[in-house]
Formats: C-alpha cells, sequence, structure tokens
C-alpha cells in the first residue's frame, strides 16, 4: 500500500513543468512526434544540458569531476532502447525519479504503434485485466506488474495527462485520439526529464565492465542500467522489428520464436467464395475453439476478422478448425414457436445479418417453414448456428498482426521488477517478453505495467 501511495507521486511528479535546461527537446520539431536526427557531437550537447540541471556544472559535462564521478563513468543511469509505449512509460518512471534517462529508437517518429491503435482511438487500457488475459510462458507472470500498476492507475494517468476517454463495452477504455495520446506520453516523458534520441538504430549492446554499451548508428552510449523496449515484428510496416530478441540473446536470455498474434483469419475453398460475398457484414459472435472468447466477428474479402476472429488467432494452430457460435444465446426453437408459419429464412434474418442468413440457407440448403421442420432438421441447423467450424488456410501474418506471440523467455526475468535474474542492470519490457494479450487494452496495459516495474527499479 505504500508502495502504490509513492509510485502515485512519482507520476504526478512527472508531470511537472518543463525546465528550461530541457527545452532543448522541443526546438525546430518538424512535426507532430517528428524529431531531428542528432549526432553525436548533437547528444553530447544534449548531455551538457542535461547535466547543468542535475549537477549545475554550468553545461561543461566533460571535464567536470562530479559529473565524472556521479556518471561512473556511464552517459547515463538508465539507458532504453525502444521509444514505443513500454519504454516511454519506463522513461517517465525512471526519470522521475531522479534517474539520468536516454531513450534511443531508429524511428524519427516515436510511439508509432500507439499513434496507430485502437483504429486510431487507441485502446489505452481495460478495467479487467488480469493475468488470465494473457498468453504466456508462465501464466503467473504477468501478476505482480498488473497488480502494481492497475488498469485504474492507467485512467489515473489519462486523467492526469488531461487526456478525454470513455468506456466501452467489456471495461475498454478508449482515447479520443491515439496520436494525441502518443503525443502527451513523449511530453509526460520529456518533462519527467528523459531525453529522446530519434534515427538511432540499435546494432549491438555488450556489458562493458559495469556498465552497458550500446553501438548505434549514430555512437556507442553507456548506462548502468539498460531496458530493452524494443517490441516484436508486429507490423513491419511502421518500423517494427525483432531485433530486440537478438539482443536479449546476445545477454544468454532465452527466447521463443515470435509469431503472429491477434491476425485476420485467411480461408480458402468455398468458405472464402461465402466471405468474399459477405464482406463488410459484421455480427456479435462467441468462440468456442480453439479457446473460448466473444466480441465483434467481421467478413473480409479474404477470410474472418472482428475481435472474436483476432481473439481465436492467439491459440490457433495450423489445421486446426476455429468453431464459433453465430448466435449465442438464441433459442431458435423459440423463435420458430412464436412465428410458426415465418420461413426458416426470415426467422434466422431475425436473429443473423439478413445477407448471412440469406446465403446459409443457400448454402445448406434451409428452407421451408419454420413449423414443419423435423426435430432433426432443426437440431441440425442449431448444430450450425451455434456450433458454425472452419478451418482457416491461415493467419494474415505480421502485416496485419497486433501482436507478437512469443518473445523472451520470462522465466530468466524477476516478475517484480522485468530484471534479467542472471544480467543485473538488465529489464525487458513490453510486447518483446513472451506475453501476449488479448483484444480490448489489454497490450497496451502490459506495456504500461511491465514499463513502470522496470522504471521504478532500473
Ligand atoms: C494496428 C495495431 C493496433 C493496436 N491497437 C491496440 C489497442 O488499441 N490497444 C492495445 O492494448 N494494444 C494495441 N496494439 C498493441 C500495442 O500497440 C503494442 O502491444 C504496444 O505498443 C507494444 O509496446 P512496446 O513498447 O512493447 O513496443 P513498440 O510500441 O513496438 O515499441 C518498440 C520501439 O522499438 C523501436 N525499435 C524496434 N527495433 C529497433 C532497432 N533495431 N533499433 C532502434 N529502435 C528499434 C521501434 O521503432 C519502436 O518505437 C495494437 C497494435 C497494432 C499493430
Amino acid at each position: 500500500m505504500k508502495k502504490r501511495r509513492s509510485f502515485r507521486r512519482d507520476l504526478s511528479d512527472s508531470l511537472a513543468p518543463m525546465s528550461d535546461t530541457l527545452r532543448f527537446e522541443s526546438k525546430r520539431r518538424p512535426g507532430p512526434g517528428v524529431f531531428e536526427r542528432r549526432s553525436v557531437l548533437d547528444y553530447w550537447k544534449i548531455s551538457s544540458s542535461f547535466c547543468s540541471r542535475r549537477f549545475g556544472c554550468g553545461g561543461q559535462i566533460v571535464g567536470h569531476t562530479r559529473c565524472k564521478e556521479s556518471m561512473h563513468q556511464a552517459d547515463c543511469d538508465v539507458m532504453i532502447l525502444g521509444a514505443g509505449a513500454s519504454g516511454l512509460m519506463c522513461a517517465a518512471v525512471a526519470a522521475a525519479r531522479g534517474r539520468k534517462t536516454l531513450v534511443l529508437d531508429h524511428a524519427d517518429v516515436f510511439a508509432r504503434k500507439v499513434r496507430i491503435s485502437g483504429g486510431g482511438r487507441c485502446n489505452f487500457t481495460n478495467l479487467r485485466a488480469s493475468a488470465e488475459d494473457y498468453v504466456c510462458g508462465n501464466p503467473h507472470f504477468p501478476k505482480s506488474a498488473l497488480a502494481r500498476f492497475t488498469p485504474a492507475d492507467a485512467v489515473e494517468l489519462l486523467r492526469g495527462l488531461e487526456l478525454p476517454a470513455h468506456e466501452e463495452e467489456g471495461g475498454k477504455i478508449f482515447c479520443e485520439s491515439a496520436e494525441q495520446t502518443a503525443e502527451a506520453l513523449l511530453g509526460r516523458a520529456r518533462r519527467a526529464g528523459a531525453r529522446l534520441l530519434g534515427g538511432a538504430a540499435i546494432q549491438a549492446a555488450r556489458r562493458d565492465g559495469n556498465v552497458f554499451r550500446v553501438d548505434t548508428s549514430v555512437g556507442s552510449f553507456r548506462a548502468s542500467s539498460l531496458v530493452l523496449a524494443l517490441g516484436g515484428p508486429a507490423w513491419p510496416q511502421i518500423g517494427a522489428t525483432a531485433f530486440g530478441c537478438k539482443i536479449a540473446r546476445s545477454f544468454g536470455l532465452g527466447v521463443t520464436q515470435f509469431r503472429p498474434g491477434l491476425a485476420p483469419f485467411i480461408a480458402d475453398g468455398d468458405f472464402r467464395k461465402l466471405c468474399r460475398e459477405l464482406s463488410g457484414v459484421s455480427l456479435p459472435a462467441r468462440v468456442a475453439e480453439p479457446h473460448a472468447a466473444e466480441g465483434g466477428l467481421l467478413f473480409t474479402h479474404s477470410g474472418l476478422s472482428g475481435p472474436a476472429a483476432l481473439d481465436a488467432s492467439l491459440s490457433w494452430r495450423e489445421g486446426r478448425a476455429v468453431v464459433l457460435d453465430l448466435a449465442p444465446d438464441v433459442d431458435l426453437a423459440e423463435k420458430i414457436d412464436q412465428n410458426p408459419r415465418r420461413s426458416i429464412k426470415n426467422i434466422l434474418a431475425q436473429v443473423l445479418p439478413k445477407r448471412l442468413a440469406s446465403l446459409l440457407c443457400e448454402a445448406y440448403g434451409w428452407d421451408g417453414v419454420g413449423a414443419d421442420l423435423s426435430k432433426k432438421r432443426l437440431e441440425a441447423i442449431e448444430g450450425r448456428l451455434h456450433g458454425f467450424s472452419f478451418t482457416p488456410a491461415k493467419t494474415a501474418g505480421w502485416p496485419q498482426a497486433e501482436a507478437a506471440l512469443g518473445g523472451v523467455d520470462v522465466g530468466a526475468l524477476s516478475s517484480k521488477t522485468m530484471g534479467a535474474k542472471d544480467v543485473p542492470g538488465l529489464y525487458c519490457i513490453g510486447e518483446l517478453l513472451d506475453v501476449t494479450g488479448r483484444v480490448g487494452g489489454f497490450n497496451l496495459q502490459w506495456a504500461w505495467s511491465s514499463g513502470a516495474a522496470a522504471g521504478e527499479v532500473a
């Protein structure tokens, strides 16, 4: 309880007004979230400014004994690789603790996944998030971080950032603008004192004595703590890579190969034809196989999408069937009793989108008046309606996957701090870990929770 109170204070500290010494970050910004490429020399200017803020050395970082000593030969205390959701959260929390924090990213536009999240509205969290909403090598692993930075904390963070948000079905918290949300998170990290450097492609990282050394396309940097927040390869078109796993492996951490998660299903054969004809039709559905899930289902020109299908993709494997209830909680016999002389097609059109009802009747030869159906026939129709089964050919893969399954093996990490058990000072957070949430704000909540956990101790 005591811990949580101090954590809240850290967050509000990070909302303190921007100090003069940090204003360099905002000079000549070409557009929202776009940062100038900086040379190593520029970086040192930044360091000087930073140093002047912390130690009053007047911007003369080089040769200033106190600064040198305080930095233990490192350029900063905490170096975070990746300026995405988890990296920015970690940066704000670490910097608010007074840690000299540097965030490096190869992109010039930071937090790009946040900017496209939730179809441009950013499903920031889910009030019902718990460890059960995640696929993870150790199902207990997400518990500690989720309990320390909860969905309620995420909502409080939104309030602190003065971002309008509202709750939707299933506890989903949506912002009004994902772009605005990303900008607010960047501002928060900067105001807390973190420095962000774009255009810095990470090349390698290693331990050099008691500091970590990271080589990038714009020079090498050293820090006493290193946080890997490099995400996963979902949506490579916005700069997402699997590079974080390579770095993690170089430190001896175990890695499970990444696979696309939360991806639409691609159908083939007759079912693909049916999907094409129904393209754009959506309905609420319940998934029975490969695991229980529910939500909207959307027919696309190539298969099935929508939250229910994306969720199902988390545990689907090639060759397995997906079983759906197309009319959850509908009792067809009762519907027929209410209108016994209606055709089965019209009765189905009451409980399903019209085009779907009509195509199902055509495909399976369902016709005639409801009351005239034999018991066996009615059972067969009900069986299809509540247990509609199809075997996808594949998923749409990385370009349309909203998450990466697999990643850094959580067995090598502390669930409280995200720190590597065998490499003191090394932390892994966010999507890079083998922790993947369902559709509905769970993945961003994991980014906030894991980022805050590392930021509190790194
Ligand atoms: C289309 C889409 C919509 C989504 N919508 C939602 C939603 O509404 N709600 C939700 O909860 N989740 C959503 N997600 C998932 C969520 O966005 C991610 O889980 C979350 O952003 C992961 O955060 P992260 O910090 O771990 O990784 P990222 O946000 O991916 O950040 C990783 C950073 O590392 C940088 N990087 C990668 N490789 C290198 C390298 N070699 N050198 C330097 N930098 C590098 C990248 O540029 C990036 O900035 C969505 C995902 C997608 C793709």
